[in-house]
């Protein structure tokens, strides 16, 4: 079993009028059946309001189907008795760095959570210096998390969730509301978190660009997954993504539309740089790498 399961997940939100009657109803989600191993790097893509979050918010028992099941590490997310240890195991991470960081100094934040956790006030203190040396954050422990930039912000709130040892981070638009810089920060660490300590990765994001590393890719729209397999896969169908609303990267339309007018080029191109290499390749021009690489990423990217 993959350290999340789901099966045929539905949930529907339910409005009703004041005497508590029903007054219409969305099915967000609607039967996604999903597997994820332990150690993945998994990107869930889809526009706004395919059900990226409401599926996402299964998977730390904040919501409960209103169909199907979700298994987090074996345990059943509808069982209360479960809660507790599937909050432990599985972190979230969400857009807005603000709502999540409580703390006046950082250390004291990025504390609070083996704190609940009942952990031993000693080994607190190496779990905090250990989740803010992973996230390149150590040298800011004593600071205001006020005067911090929004990816440093990010990056502390995310130290918090590592400190509580999780297997799995749900990482909910993280970027959505930061600079490029900033983004960048999120996604390496996300990457390094997943790469060196073997933390699960589910990241949600409407951002073609930051799925590239992923193992696996689902895309969601009407609460469904319409589009599974790797980046690559995924990225050598772009007029079905564009049909899903989602910005294909333009170094990925190029060799597409290069591609269809007889250019031998491999599918789904993921970036810039990589267009131009297999384009030097191809022209035998190696010794120019740099002026093309150049030119072209300017260009592509
Ligand atoms: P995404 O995260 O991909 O933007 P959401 O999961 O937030 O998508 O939303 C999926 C659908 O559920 C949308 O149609 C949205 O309007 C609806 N929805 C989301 N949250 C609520 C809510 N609290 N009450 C009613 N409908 C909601
Ligand atoms: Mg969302």
């Amino acid at each position: 079993m993959g350290i999340v399961e789901t099966k045929n997940l539905t949930y529907e939100y339910i409005r009703r009028d004041e005497e508590g009657n029903v007054e219409g109803i969305t099915r967000a989600v609607d039967g996604v059946t999903m597997s994820i191993e332990e150690g993945d790097f998994i990107a869930v893509l889809g526009s706004n309001g395919s059900g990226k979050s409401t599926f996402a918010k299964h998977l730390n028992a904040i919501l409960y189907p209103t169909e199907g099941s979700v298994f987090v590490d074996g345990k059943d997310t509808s069982d209360p008795a479960n809660t507790w240890d599937i909050r432990q195991r599985a972190g979230m991470i969400f857009q807005n760095p603000d709502n999540q960081i409580i703390g006046n100094v950082v250390e004291e934040d990025v504390g609070f959570g083996p704190e609940n956790m009942g952990v031993p006030t000693d080994e607190i203190w190496v779990r905090v210096e250990e989740a803010l040396k992973t996230l390149n954050m150590y040298e800011f422990r004593k600071h205001s998390p006020n005067k911090l930039s929004g990816g440093q912000k990010q990056r502390v709130a995310i130290a918090g969730v590592v400190a509580m040892h999780p297997k799995c981070i749900i990482m909910d638009e993280p970027t959505a509301m930061l600079d490029p810089l900033g983004r960048r920060e999120v996604i390496r660490a996300a990457r390094a978190l997943n790469d060196v300590e073997g933390v699960t990765i589910i990241l949600i994001t409407h951002y073609m660009e930051e799925v590239i590393y992923a193992d696996k890719v689902f895309v969601m729209d009407k609460g469904r997954v319409a589009m599974q397999g790797s980046p690559r896969e995924i990225f050598s169908r772009p007029e079905e993504l564009k049909k899903l609303r989602l910005t294909v990267p333009q170094a990925t339309l190029l060799a597409y539309e290069l591609k269809k007018r007889g250019l031998d080029l491999p599918d789904g191109i993921l970036s810039g740089d990589e267009l131009v290499r297999e384009i030097c390749i191809r022209s035998g021009k190696n010794m120019e790498l740099e002026k093309y690489k150049k030119a072209l990423s300017e260009f592509a990217n």
